[in-house]
């Protein structure tokens, strides 16, 4: 997550309006505090100490740029340890992150995954493998988590509140349900992850919209489509008529939770942070380096030479590096290297608001699950899930998504100064759906915002043709034309990782 990276070159000099997590405490209107993970002080402070002089010039075979899911399974796919990861933020994590309230963790980002089908990339699961996350179960041939105690029961997994409503499902059984399954059931088994391995005679899928291809074979109505929009943003970020047809039919076939009874949902309170903590402790401490933004990519005689802040202690370093892995979001590489922008200049990206709302222990709150879809008039809010499902541990926390359309991604940072609205509103809708006003029992409110946190899966995105490396520089990360899922972010650090230690 890289909200607000602007990175601008005006005359020679490069003036940065960055990035690094720092935690507001303020209390407004509303009788709690609320915390914002903001960028704004650290930004400017960047702005004057990108004047400061060089004072540090370090060399190393391989700097890994970013340090979420992408850049952590590059790195722990390296062949040697001569490398350094950095990563702008107080915290690795990127859009896979996770805050810590009373010493637990809990997500602030991607929070879930689903079996794996034995089939899914060798290379990915392996990696899972090593890292002790997943092992293989003879019985069921699919790849079970090793830590039962995150897997979410079945009855518990969710509920919807459909316009006032509560319903069993988002996807209501119906004669259409019916059709529209029987119609994408022939993809079934082809459509695996990594998303790399779609076959090529399923391109086709990738030059219409998902809605084109329901409304040519389907008599599809506004429900139905409200249901599958709700889906699509929900994980990719788009609707229907924003996302290809390939994204869309992948997601009801990649797992097929719908006929498998084998598949489980995995979630642990600090969502797929837990991915990142395991990386982490496979990477020597000494090689990973928070707080550290990359702000110039040059090459110069064979190796690139690396302009670098470490924003806390306000230094300016340079890394001389001979390979280099980009896994941070394409979009601010327009500043710092032009050339390799041009081919992701096509991505749009939409961004994410997360509020984790902390409870105290005065409120009893009925039908509780796991995850609560919220369909209503307001597409951008997509629900809450709730931390007692996952744990025992305290407090307990309701965490809320909110996906906005793309253009309005310099919006969502008005929000940093005018957040109670959102807090506001967003209680509002968890008290509708319990018929119960929560706002007594808030202890505290925490609010993240992702910039430009999904890649949308638009026509051509995933079947364009994009050179991942060049000139030494291998690009990882969802956004190289991949799903946004965890284990195509994972399959493309450790690509990156090869392609370089293949030179
Ligand atoms: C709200 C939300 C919920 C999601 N839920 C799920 C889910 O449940 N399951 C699932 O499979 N997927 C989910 N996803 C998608 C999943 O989070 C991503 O696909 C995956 O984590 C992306 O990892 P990444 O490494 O590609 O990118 P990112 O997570 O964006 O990581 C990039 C990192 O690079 C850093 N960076 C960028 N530029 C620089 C720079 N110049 N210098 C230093 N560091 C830099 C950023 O700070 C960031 O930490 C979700 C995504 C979002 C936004």
């Amino acid at each position: 997550m890289d909200r607000r990276q602007f990175l601008y070159l005006s005359g020679g000099l490069i003036t940065i309006a960055a990035c690094e997590k720092s935690t507001k405490k303020v209390t407004p209107k509303l009788n709690f505090p609320i915390h914002i993970d903001s960028n704004r002080t650290t930004g400017h402070l960047v702005k004057s100490a990108i004047q400061l002089p060089v004072t540090a010039k370090v060399t190393t075979e391989t700097l890994v740029v970013g340090g979420g899911i992408s850049g952590l399974a590059a790195a722990c796919s390296l062949q040697s340890n001569d490398f350094i990861v950095c990563e702008l933020n107080s915290q690795l994590g990127g859009t896979s992150s996770a805050i810590s309230i009373d010493n637990v963790l809990y997500s602030q980002g991607a929070h879930y995954e689903h079996t794996y089908l034995h089939n899914y990339g060798q290379e990915g699961l392996q990696l899972l493998e090593r890292l002790d996350i997943i092992q293989f179960n003879t019985h069921t041939n699919l790849w079970d988590f090793v830590d039962q105690q995150h897997l979410v029961a079945p009855h518990q997994e969710e509920s919807c509140y459909v316009h006032g409503e509560m319903k069993s499902s988002v996807l209501l059984n119906s004669e259409l349900r019916k059709n529209f399954f029987d119609l994408i059931h022939s993809f079934n088994g082809k459509l695996l992850l990594p998303s790399t391995l779609i076959p090529s005679d399923l391109y086709y899928l990738d030059h219409t919209t998902f809605y084109e291809y329901l409304n040519k074979y389907l008599p599809v109505d506004s429900t139905f489509i409200n249901a599958i929009d709700y889906q699509m943003m929900d994980d990719y970020g788009g609707t229907t008529k924003q996302i290809s047809a390939l994204a869309g039919i992948h997601y009801y076939m990649c797992r097929p939770y719908y006929t498998n009874k084998n598949i489980s949902l995995f979630s642990p309170t600090e969502g797929n942070y837990y991915f990142i903590d395991k990386m982490k402790n496979h990477i020597p401490s000494g090689n990973i380096q928070c707080n550290h933004l990359v702000f110039g990519l040059k090459k110069e005689n064979k190796k690139w030479h690396v302009d670098i802040v470490d924003i806390k202690n306000m230094l300016r370093k340079k890394v001389i590096a001979n390979t280099l892995i980009y896994s941070g979001q394409k979009h601010a590489l327009q500043y710092t290297n032009p050339t390799s922008f041009e081919q992701f200049n096509d991505i749009s990206y939409t961004p994410w608001v997360i509020i984790n709302v902390v409870l105290n222990d005065t409120i009893e709150l009925p039908n509780s699950k796991w995850q609560n879809d919220f369909i209503s008039k307001d597409t951008t809010f997509l629900g809450f899930t709730d931390s007692k499902i996952q744990s025992k541990e305290h407090p307990r926390v309701l965490t809320a998504y909110y996906c906005f359309p793309d253009m309005h991604h310099y919006s969502i940072q008005n929000l940093e100064t005018s957040y109670d609205g959102i807090v506001q509103q967003t209680l509002q809708k968890i008290s509708t759906y319990y018929k119960k006003d929560i706002t007594i029992a808030v202890k505290e409110v925490y609010i993240k915002l992702l910039g430009h946190a999904m890649p949308i899966p638009k026509p051509g995105y995933l079947t364009k043709s994009r050179n991942l490396l060049m000139d030494g520089m291998a690009f990882a990360g969802a956004d190289t034309g991949r799903l946004p899922l965890l284990f195509d972010a994972l399959d493309s650090g450790i690509q990156a990782s090869r392609m370089v230690s293949n030179l």
